[in-house]
């Protein structure tokens, strides 16, 4: 039925996204006692790796058999009560669907919608502090990626208006499309609650949540009185005290992430977000510059350096570039979610990847988008970011001895 068979195919969907060789190789295991005497040494590996990843050293990390959705719930029911009061701003599908879960579990959401393309509001969000003379607002929730529009918010400011108002409230951040790929800070922006996942700048399958948990919000398990079992941090706890879990961990998933941990170790996390952002800037000249196209992200301000959501011409259905990407070049473009279905199509650019994977994933947008009547020059996509990265260099100040290395190698060939 038309499956392509020769070749790759060409993953660009921002999550699940590419799983290194090499990580793939370290999930294939035979199964072993979790209660083992030596499984400790497993898991402590991986929860202090993790820390490094989220930059805190005074929080505690756990990991969850489940997608980022549970990480969400995790973080809410284990720190809050009924009838709490939350803050959350909405521009997005992701921002969107947290603040339906807390408002499923019974929380009070205020909710400030947000046009989609922007991020969090902080003008707003340091006025609805501001009016909340009685601090009955418990928790602010930022979405610091928003995956369905391609927009970055400012976790670091939204501490600040925290601070600025002196609101108690704890900070909440969504990290799942983030974190190991820009740069976050759990414990110099003083969050609280940082939710991640497996699948996108872990480079792995979906399957695991990571929590980074702040000292207060361990202690607000006290008094948080909504109903928690398979998720409550109290059991977790518990058995990571002696490096067990509370019941069966998914092996490969562990396996996979020691391998993870490892090449984040070796390419090192800074260099990472240098490589994401310089990733991203081709991306965006070729659909700025070279398809003449918009984001959805309404400013630079706002630009993703993991995904970007491209705005079609009015008149066409970006599904439909989607659907042809696939089934005739074997290109997996994101869908437009929710409001902007139809409206745009996402490129991925996380995780494991390269230039010249990026360059087939943009061929592949253009093909797709010439073929459904969208007219881009072609080849004008490819050309922006080849001139783009071609003139940039992924980790500053290494320029000097790249050209060291080139003129070397052409005087010794
Ligand atoms: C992928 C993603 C999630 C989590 O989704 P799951 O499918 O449950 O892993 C949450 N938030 C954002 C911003 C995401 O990109």
């Amino acid at each position: 039925m038309g499956t392509r068979v020769a070749g790759r195919n060409f993953l660009f969907v921002p999550g699940p996204t590419n799983v290194p060789d090499r990580v793939l190789r370290a999930m294939v295991i035979a199964m072993e006692d979790h209660r083992s005497s030596s499984f400790p040494e497993l898991s402590t590996g991986l929860l202090k790796g993790l820390k490094k990843v989220f930059k805190t050293t005074t929080g505690q990390i756990f990991i969850f058999p489940s997608s980022g959705t549970g990480g969400w719930e995790a973080a809410l029911t284990n720190t809050l009560s009924p009838g709490d009061k939350v803050l959350a701003s909405r521009f997005g599908q992701f921002s969107h669907l947290w603040i339906d879960m807390a408002q499923r579990l019974g929380y009070d959401v205020e909710i400030q919608d947000v046009e989609w393309g922007e991020g969090v509001p902080l003008e707003r969000t340091e006025q609805a502090l501001k009016a909340d003379k009685e601090h009955k607002i418990k928790a602010v929730l930022a979405c610091h990626n928003e995956t369905a529009t391609g927009v970055t918010s400012d976790i670091a400011g939204v501490r600040r208006v925290l601070d600025a108002t002196k609101h108690p409230a704890m900070l909440y951040v969504d990290t799942v499309s983030s974190m190991g790929s820009i740069d976050f800070r759990m414990d110099e922006w003083g969050v609280d609650l940082a939710v991640s996942g497996s699948q996108k700048g872990f480079m792995l399958p979906a399957g695991l949540a990571f929590l980074g948990v702040s000292q207060k919000a361990l202690a607000a398990m006290a008094s948080a009185k909504s109903k928690r079992c398979y998720f409550d941090l109290a059991d977790m706890i518990k058995a990571n005290a002696s490096g067990y879990f509370p019941y069966t961990p998914a092996l490969p998933m562990l396996y996979g992430l020691r391998e993870s941990l490892n090449i984040i170790e070796e390419e090192g996390l800074e260099n990472i977000f240098h490589r994401h952002h310089y990733l991203a800037e081709g991306v965006r000249a070729a659909i700025l510059e070279g398809w003449k196209l918009k984001l959805c992200a309404k400013a630079p301000k706002w630009y993703s350096d993991t995904v970007s959501a491209v705005v079609v011409p009015e008149g066409i259905d970006a599904a439909r570039v989607i659907d042809i990407a696939y089934r005739r070049y074997n290109l997996a473009l994101g869908a437009g979610l929710s409001k902007v279905a139809g409206k745009v199509f996402r490129i991925g650019h996380l995780g494991d990847l390269n230039e010249l994977m990026l360059m087939g994933a943009l061929a592949g947008a253009e093909m797709a988008m010439l073929d459904v009547g969208i007219k881009v020059a072609p080849g004008s996509g490819v050309g922006a970011a080849s001139n783009y990265w071609r003139s940039h260099d992924p980790i500053p100040n290494q320029k000097a001895s790249k050209q060291e290395q080139f003129q070397h190698a052409r005087s010794a060939g």
